[in-house]
């Protein structure tokens, strides 16, 4: 089928100029599909995601068919958060930008006065969440009577914010001369139900293929580990890779700012962006996000809806969603533009199923991908490093440090000097748990030594027995109590082993870990105040293998 053109479909001229001026010069399916339905006066059933350009094809027409009249409000669009209001509001701006249309945008969280005061002096096109347009509604500020157009955008996803009361009553109050058009990226039930009561009876329904269903241009991958290693297996993954700009997918509000939390102590450049948090702060994060001083937002899916940027590098699952089409509607956030995107689920052996399913359903191919390991993530690390020098080299300013260094080259070559400052920049590059071993066979020493060796030679070379040791440096078991446990080398237990018959059982994080020195017979552990009590409490007499494990606390060292 030939490209259809903007001015085929019925719009009118202001509009097509504005469309033309946005240098849009092809619709996109949706907009093929939607505008000539909408301009011939039905209701619309459309199944649609963000990205689609839906936004485009529903306010077009509307704005085609609408014209001022005395403040009387001709449209109204329902969205489910403030992010896709305002998103909202701006494309409609845009396309109204050689008409007279005054649109605005209401939403929770900001100002109902001078909203109210804004309504008053004369708006033709509302864009609102469902809660503050109701609110305003009771007011008397908003007026529905005179409604031609009734939008409800991300159906879905309003539904599942719980505001279907709301919804329902808007649609009661609106205008039965109204045109209603909806528009979700999923169909559950509800809507169905929904679209049956309050919209036409010969509404027409559109559908977009979703959009990762078609697009070869994302690479999707799977790691599979152990439930406990999930947050382990995150930051070796970020540590291995180069991310752009990624958005990590958490089923909750509370895994949002649980995983946030951990990756800050580990001094990742990270954010949350949830429902419950101030709009202040989400436009502050989303600023930052956009302009790419932050690197990686960690979000559930409602959020992530109000969103727009463009093209992410990665898009991580850290928690699978709960249906395809959420899974879809994700990953569609890479590999935009022709851009190639990745998609990382990080699962463990019980979501495999799903991952299959999710396969099957997309007819797409998700690939198992190993969890680097430490020589990898050095590597890699190793090459951007090396490129970052060579970008200095080709700068003057990295001069001012030449004389600094000749202080120091009397005793010390500037080979060993330019690999200290590496290590150093290493450490603060990698987040990662050397102490963690993702093979099954947990229990190799050679392999733990290895990852130890590349972090920091000297605990090998001072310390023959010392096996581990958190942080950059020793200087963070400051305030640490030694506890003195009682398996050692001869019972065959490494720091690893150790780590984790602690960490499991009392519910600690492996920050609370400091050296840990393992001797024939006994080991020593370092731990912070808080953890001692806890594993003192849970690990005392417990087996580690098939030896009783007794703990004390030591003599400070
Ligand atoms: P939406 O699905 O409405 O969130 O739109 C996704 C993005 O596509 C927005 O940034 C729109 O500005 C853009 N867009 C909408 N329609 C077109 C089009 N016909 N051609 C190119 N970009 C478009």
């Amino acid at each position: 089928m030939e490209n259809t053109n903007f001015n085929e479909l019925g719009l009118s001229e202001e509009i097509i100029k504005a469309i033309e001026a946005m240098n849009y010069t092809v619709p996109s399916k949706i907009q093929e599909k939607a505008i000539p339905v909408i301009m011939d006066g039905y209701d619309i059933i459309g199944r649609a995601q963000t990205g689609t350009g839906k936004t485009l094809a529903f306010a077009a027409p509307i704005l085609s068919g609408i014209e001022r009249d005395k403040g009387k409000i001709k449209a109204l669009v329902l969205a489910p958060t403030r992010e896709l209001a305002l998103q909202v509001n701006e494309e409609v701006k845009k396309i109204s930008s050689f008409s007279k249309i005054k649109s605005f945008p209401v939403y929770g969280g900001d100002s109902i006065d001078k909203q109210i005061r804004e309504i008053k002096r004369g708006v033709d096109f509302v864009v609102g969440t469902p809660g503050r347009v109701l609110d305003l509604m009771r007011r008397k500020v908003i007026n529905l009577e005179n409604l031609q157009y009734l939008v409800l955008d991300e159906a879905d996803e309003m539904l599942n914010m719980g505001f279907i009361d709301d919804i329902e009553e808007v649609m009661v109050s609106a205008s039965p001369e109204r045109q209603t058009l909806l528009f979700s990226a999923t169909m559950p039930n509800a809507i169905r139900e929904l679209s049956k009561k309050y919209m036409k009876a010969d509404s027409v329904s559109v559908q977009v293929e979703s959009k990762s269903k078609t697009a070869t241009t994302v690479k999707q991958y799977y790691y599979e580990v152990r439930r406990d290693l999930k947050f382990e297996a995150l930051c070796r993954v970020l540590d291995a890779t180069e991310m752009q700009s990624a958005i990590i997918f958490c089923k909750t509000k509370k895994g949002v700012d649980e995983l946030v939390e951990s990756m800050q102590q580990r001094d990742y450049s990270v954010e949350g962006m949830h429902g419950d948090m101030t709009q202040a702060h989400r436009t502050n994060t989303l600023r930052k996000f956009k302009e790419g001083s932050l690197k990686i937002l960690v979000a559930t899916d409602v959020a992530a809806r109000g969103i727009d940027v463009e093209n992410l590098s990665h898009v991580v699952n850290y928690d699978l969603p709960q249906d395809t089409e959420s899974y879809i509607h994700r990953i569609g956030r890479t590999g935009r533009a022709g851009n190639e995107g990745v998609a990382l689920s990080i699962i463990n052996s019980r979501e495999f199923r799903r991952i299959r399913d999710i396969e099957r359903e997309t007819k797409g191919k998700i690939e198992k991908a190993i969890v680097p390991t430490v020589e990898q993530i050095f590597a890699t690390k190793s090459k951007t490093m090396l490129e970052t020098v060579k970008t200095q080299l080709a700068t003057e300013e990295y001069k001012r440090f030449i004389p600094i260094i000749e202080s120091l080259s009397e005793e010390t070559s500037p080979i060993e000097i330019a690999a200290a400052l590496m290590n150093s920049i290493y450490q603060r590059e990698v987040s990662f748990n050397y102490a963690e071993d993702f093979k099954e066979e947990s229990r190799d020493r050679r392999r733990d030594d290895r990852g130890r060796d590349s972090r920091d030679s000297r605990d090998s070379r001072d310390r023959g027995s010392r096996e581990y040791s958190r942080g950059r440096g020793r200087d963070r078991d400051k305030g640490f109590v030694r506890l003195f446990v009682s398996v050692g080398k001869k019972d065959n237990v490494n720091a690893s082993a150790l780590l984790r018959f602690f960490a499991d059982r009392a519910n600690i994080t492996k920050r609370d870990i400091g050296a840990i020195d393992i001797f024939e017979k006994f080991t020593f552990i370092n731990t912070s105040e808080n953890a001692k009590d806890k594993i003192l409490n849970t690990c005392q007499g417990k087996k580690l293998d098939s030896r009783t494990v007794r703990i004390e606390v030591a003599n400070s060292k």
